[in-house]
């Protein structure tokens, strides 16, 4: 019976030094409901509450909101009952009120992507018991404001939905502000605030048809169901797009006993890190404010101050304030509150040793004393995850595996983007100076709105403060700038998450939405102006700042070091040239991939021969202008050759349609006319003769090859040629020649006895041979049913899955654009599969061609070669298919190189 109940239960309370969960149920409690649990066993002061469930969640979606009430109501009633037995305290009375908090919580943090609600259990009676209580009426009254504001909002559906809405609540705040000529919400009086909770309830009315809740339990049910609703609010459907979150996932509600940082002396809150998320440094740093609430620190409302005294002077640096001036006007929590902040650092070490991981946490001082309110693992910038996870490696909190897994193989994306020139950064000018809250280097036009931070290609976003509403437009802007807010506000805390430079709390910009135009020091900037943001300094630079190629940090090699020790499959590297050979070498490819030929082609001096080729009528002259190409292409591999030092090289034979080549516009079909001594109109004819219908599915691939061989020839030849040239310097090549777009055994043997031939020829003439294999693509659906006999004749596989997935869905990737978006959208599709493998559609024609060509040739090699080459699922999913490499871009290296490993070490 009982553990029947227990499978069952729909809410798990915590609180004095107990709980029924754990941090191992992140999936049914949420992250912070399953932490404040384990916070509790820990022994470690968290105010008493309980969590209700995921699961409630999607029953709550299946059967709504009256049957969700009367199932979780007993349990909840209990719960409610042991706070109340912990706190002394009794939700719904007036004389001694309970007060609790309703907070969302998913299974991963999605910082203010839903809703919270504080301050649950007051109106017209209580407060005044509350106020008795305390003796504080100023902190009784401003409590209920809040409780009615943030209520309104969330429960009542009085937030406003776009940058034109007004906040009616703010609009009451300003008038008053304005009557009684004061700046901040501390100058308020109590009959101020009084005067607030009237209008507040007022407006409610008003604009609802309904009086404000004052029975304290149709306010908690009011606050539960707005959280549960919050799960498809438009805000967390986004973010879970971007991070390729499950729908199903479903939030959990904590419910908790409310303390109090805002009850004046002796009071406060804020937000810690046990290690620097912006570069990983070992380095408790966190910021408070005084007497304040909740949100606070967070929404930027206020610049709070530092919780150290190190971080306190390195922020007074920064902001150009003298010592004596900080140690009197900013003072670190560790010089105003010793006992406290010992307290904190010694919670702050426990709970990073005991996740091993660096943690992100929410405290609250009330009247002296220390409240934890939230911990989880920190959101962190890609070098931070690197340093991190190396520095806990070290000091032995992580073993390697453990430690490679904290990778999150597409973050260190951001490693690998250009910063700014040293040299150009010493002639800029330096606007002013903010807070380095994410670093990075962005150089954009100012927009000042979150939905228009697509106005220009690049731009900066800037703003007074972010709101958790913007986030799509942060993510669209090359970087984010704002005048409020410090390290832990919701504008560092999203960029650092997203990877995005960011500086915050540069006080001394004025901004002014209404006209468009930012304000420093009398100097005027207005939307579409440039400007650069060094987020690792924090200074805002005048203008464009040409940038270079990162330099790659000590532990980012120990990280890649490790992934080569567990990775079993191999990651190689698309690359035409030999500048991106060498890049890719130098982020530890193993090989070429894919060497497309025909990018070469593109350069001024090649187009021309390579027009005249298209243009002969006759195999003569298309002899004649292959010879031109010949020397040219040879030195081309010889170039990759060199670079890759005898690595293996897959070459690709011509693969595109032909009429790319030719001149679309008059001036230069002219041009072409005169060089090759023809008429205009002979030129015209021949590029209109190259139109076709469907050119992705028309004369291209080894079409081409297999209808002028003298192609295939010239290629091969190039090819063999320069890995004997280089042969007799003494550097290896090692050639892989690959035919594209076999659909049919018969093509692929024609090609290769072209390939053959030329070979002996090649190799007769020098005198000499190297070893060389023919292989073909995989990328039609017909060879991947044919592969069997196709592995016959073929030295590998290479599966090409952009043309495969185009083929296989029947989509043209270039008319995509007017439907994927759409699809993905309405969810007809989960993912573009141009970005992410199919793996249940096209990786079954993976799979079995991978098989039957094994079962002919065990050891075939199998690569993949599309851009899904980079992409972590794709990776896992080769590496289960037992792929004997990946291929992809060369900054996407590194990438696949975790990706690999991690599918090695087994990670689902
Ligand atoms: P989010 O997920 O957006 O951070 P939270 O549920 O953590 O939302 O709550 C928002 C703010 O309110 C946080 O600063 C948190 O510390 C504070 N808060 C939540 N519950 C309580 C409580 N019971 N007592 C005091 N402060 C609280
Ligand atoms: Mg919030
Ligand atoms: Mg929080």
């Amino acid at each position: 019976m009982e553990t029947i109940q227990e499978i069952a239960a729909r809410v798990y309370e915590f609180g004095n030094n107990s709980a029924d969960g754990n941090s191992t149920m992140k999936n049914l409690l949420g992250g912070k409901g399953a932490n404040l649990a384990e916070m509790s066993s820990l022994g470690i002061p968290v105010p008493p509450g309980f969590t209700i469930t995921t699961e409630v969640c999607k029953e709550f979606n299946e059967l709504g909101q009256e049957a969700i009430i009367g199932l979780i109501t007993p349990e909840v009633e209990k719960a409610i009952k042991n706070m109340e037995g912990i706190m002394g305290a009794q939700y719904g009375d007036t004389k001694n009120p309970l007060l609790i908090s309703v907070r969302s919580g998913a299974r991963v943090s999605m910082p203010g992507m839903m809703d919270t609600v504080l301050n649950l259990g007051l109106n017209d009676e209580a407060v005044i018991g509350i106020a008795e209580k305390t003796g504080n009426e100023r902190f009784a009254w401003d409590s209920y404001r809040r409780f009615i504001q943030m209520y309104g909002g969330v429960v009542l559906g009085m937030k406003p939905q776009s940058k034109e809405d007004i906040d009616p609540f703010e609009e009451i705040i300003e008038h008053l502000k304005e009557k009684r000529e004061i700046q901040h919400d501390t100058q308020f009086t109590i009959q101020d605030l009084k005067d607030l909770v009237y209008d507040f309830k007022d407006v409610i009315q008003k604009s609802t048809g309904q009086n404000f809740p004052t029975d304290p339990w149709e306010q908690l049910w009011g606050a539960i169901i707005a959280v549960f609703n919050s799960w498809n609010g438009a805000r967390a459907i986004y973010y879970r797009k971007m991070h390729d979150y499950p729908d199903d996932w479903g939030t959990a509600v904590n419910v908790q006993a409310m303390v109090f940082g805002n009850m004046g002396a002796g009071c406060g809150t804020g937000v810690c890190f046990t290690r620097d998320a912006g570069n990983g440094e070992n380095r408790f740093n966190g910021e408070y404010l005084l007497n304040a609430q909740g949100e606070d620190v967070v929404a930027g409302v206020r610049t709070p101050q530092q919780i150290t005294k190190m971080g306190s002077q390195r922020w007074a640096q920064l902001a150009k304030i003298e010592e004596s001036d900080r140690a009197e006007n900013y003072i670190s929590l560790e010089e105003l509150m010793p006992d406290i902040y010992k307290e904190l650092f010694k919670y702050q070490n426990i709970l990073e040793q005991h996740y091993k991981d660096m943690q992100d946490m929410e405290f609250t001082i009330q009247s002296g004393k220390l409240w934890i309110l939230q911990t989880r693992n920190g959101k962190r910038t890609g070098s931070a995850m690197v340093k991190i996870a190396i520095d806990l490696l070290k000091e032995g909190l992580l073993d390697e595996k453990q430690a490679l897994l904290r990778i999150e193989p597409n973050k260190l994306d951001e490693l690998l983007h250009p910063v700014f020139d040293p040299n150009a950064l010493k002639r800029a000018t330096i606007i002013e100076q903010g807070l380095p809250a994410s670093p990075g280097a962005a150089t954009g036009q100012i927009v000042f709105f979150a939905d228009e931070a697509r106005k220009f290609r690049n731009t900066i976003l800037t703003r007074i403060e972010t709101s958790p509403e913007d986030l799509e437009g942060m993510n669209l802007a090359k970087g984010i700038l704002t005048a409020r807010g410090g390290m832990t506000s919701h504008a560092a805390v999203v960029a650092r998450g997203m990877g995005k430079c960011c500086i915050s709390g540069a006080g001394a910009l004025k901004i002014d939405y209404k006209n468009r135009l930012l304000t420093v020091d009398g100097k005027e900037y207005h939307e579409g102006d440039w400007i650069s943001l060094n987020g690792t300094t924090g200074n805002i630079i005048e203008g464009k700042v040409a940038t270079i190629e990162p330099e790659l940090s000590g532990e980012f090699g120990e990280i890649m070091k490790i992934a080569n020790k567990y990775a079993t499959m191999a990651v190689r590297t698309n690359a035409d040239t030999p500048k991106d050979a060498r890049a890719a070498r130098k982020f530890g490819a193993k090989g070429i991939g894919l060497a497309r030929t025909e990018h070469m082609f593109f350069e001024v001096d090649r187009i021309k021969a390579m027009r005249e080729m298209i243009l002969a009528d006759t195999v003569k002259g298309r002899r004649h202008a292959l010879e031109d190409l010949l020397p040219m292409q040879r030195s081309d591999f010889e170039g990759i050759f060199e670079a890759m030092q005898g690595l293996p090289v897959t070459v690709r034979l011509l693969d595109p349609p032909l009429h790319e080549f030719v001149p679309h516009q008059l001036a230069t079909q002219k041009e072409l006319a005169e060089d090759m001594h023809i008429s205009l109109s002979a030129v015209k004819n021949k590029v209109a003769e190259l139109q076709e219908f469907n050119p992705m599915l028309g004369h291209r691939g080894c079409r081409l090859g297999n209808t002028f061989p003298e192609i295939t020839e010239m290629q091969t030849r190039a090819i063999l040629e320069a890995a004997l040239n280089l042969k007799a310097k003494g550097i290896e090549a090692k050639p892989e020649i690959m035919v594209p777009l076999v659909s049919t055994l018969n093509e692929f043997i024609a090609q290769e006895e072209i390939i053959r031939k030329t070979a002996d020829t090649v190799f007769k003439e020098y005198d000499d041979t190297i070893p060389y294999l023919v292989g073909t693509m995989i990328e039609v659906p017909r060879a991947a049913l044919m592969a069997d006999l196709i592995a016959k004749k073929a030295d590998f596989f290479s599966f090409g899955t952009n043309d495969l997935t185009q083929l296989t869905y029947g989509y043209s990737r270039d008319d995509a654009g007017k439907f994927l978006p759409i699809y993905l959208e309405k969810g007809i599709l989960k993912a573009d599969p141009f970005e992410k493998l199919d793996q249940e559609g096209v990786g079954q024609l993976i799979k079995m061609a991978t098989e039957k060509g094994r079962k002919i040739k065990p050891k075939l090699k199998v690569g993949i070669c599309g851009e899904h080459g980079g992409e972590p699922s794709s990776v896992e999913f080769c590496h289960n298919n037992d792929m004997n490499y990946v291929s992809c871009s060369p900054f996407r290296v590194p990438i696949a190189r975790v990706a690999a490993a991690h599918a090695a070490i087994g990670k689902g």
